[in-house]
């Protein structure tokens, strides 16, 4: 069974990232720099834009952190993100969701410069990926590309199925492993919540990609030997040994599936530091399509 290690799968291509940051800006170029919009004080909001920031850092980017308080109006936010697009020094950005139910999210996105949007969320950024022109990609399935890619998994004429149907994680996969080129050529089946008969779709899958929210969704009954899996899940469960409280899992039960896997992506570690990963190469692609 193959570990599809997250983390050190970033620290390589992070490595990469940062060498080519040295080489293109030496002393004549400012670095590429990352924006993160981060409103109120959700706790998991704030430890994904330090992790996104701590990133930054490493590879030699520049980056702010724009820190606003859970009662800014919808049209203090938009003016926010009118400023940050006009800012010539700002490559690309991101406001972290999920945002204050009094905020709508989608004006928001649509508001987004779709040249600056390196989570690719924007209509134009998704639009773009589903007609195979070049974009942003959004940046968790851009990271599960990046790491069947570098994995070399066999996805060719594969069976793949995806658990979720999101428009962050499991339709833009949809499209992707479904797409003309390597990796995709994969024969795609979506699940939802309405799906039925799951565990015999699952059960005909070569590739799974679990994208529910729902910890320890996919049993090992549900899967056949030889499988490959990319745990996407991020869950908190009570846990009273941790110094935290609780502790993070995935929508796999790893421990009693890893087993029947030829691959799979642990939680923590796994799809986590590579959708980071992924972001900062499209602030790499939005400094340098910029110049
Ligand atoms: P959403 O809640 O937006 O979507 C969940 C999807 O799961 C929905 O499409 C839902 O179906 C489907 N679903 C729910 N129950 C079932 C079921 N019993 N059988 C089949 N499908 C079901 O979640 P996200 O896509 O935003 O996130 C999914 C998980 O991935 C979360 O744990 C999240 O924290 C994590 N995540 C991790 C990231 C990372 O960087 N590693 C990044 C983004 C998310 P329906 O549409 O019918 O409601």
């Amino acid at each position: 069974m193959i570990l599809l290690d997250g983390n050190k799968l970033s620290e390589i291509i992070r490595k990469e990232i940062a060498i080519r940051v040295i080489d293109f800006c030496g002393k004549d170029h400012r670095p590429p720099h990352l924006a993160a919009v981060l409103v109120g004080n959700n706790p998991a909001s704030q430890a994904y834009v330090r992790n996104k920031i701590k990133a930054c850092e490493e590879v030699g980017f520049a980056s702010t952190l724009i820190k606003k308080p859970e009662s800014i109006s919808q049209s203090e936010l938009l003016n926010l993100i009118d400023s940050i697009n006009e800012d010539p020094l700002i490559d690309g950005y991101i406001v972290q969701l999920p945002v204050p139910r009094h905020i709508d999210e989608v004006e928001i996105n649509l508001r987004i410069d779709p040249n600056k949007d390196v989570d690719g969320f924007h209509p134009n950024n998704f639009g773009r990926m589903a007609l195979g022109l070049s974009s942003f990609l959004p940046a968790t399935p851009m990271g599960i590309m990046m790491m069947l890619d570098r994995y070399q998994i066999p996805t060719d004429g594969k069976h793949c199925v995806v658990l979720g149907r999101s428009n962050i994680v499991g339709t833009p996969i949809t499209l992707l492993m479904s797409k003309k080129s390597k990796p995709g050529n994969a024969t795609v089946t979506i699940a939802h919540s309405r799906t039925q008969n799951l565990s015999q779709i699952t059960r005909s899958a070569d590739i799974i990609i679990a994208a529910l929210g729902i910890p320890y969704f996919v049993k090992a009954d549900m899967v056949s030997d030889g499988v490959c899996i990319i745990d996407v899940g991020i869950n908190r469960i009570d846990d009273a040994n941790s110094s935290k409280g609780y502790r993070l899992v995935g929508d796999v039960d790893f421990e009693n599936v890893k087993h029947k896997c030829s691959a799979i992506s642990p939680v923590p570690g796994g799809v986590g530091p590579m959708t980071i990963t992924a972001l900062l190469e499209n602030t790499w692609k939005a400094f340098r399509e910029k110049k």
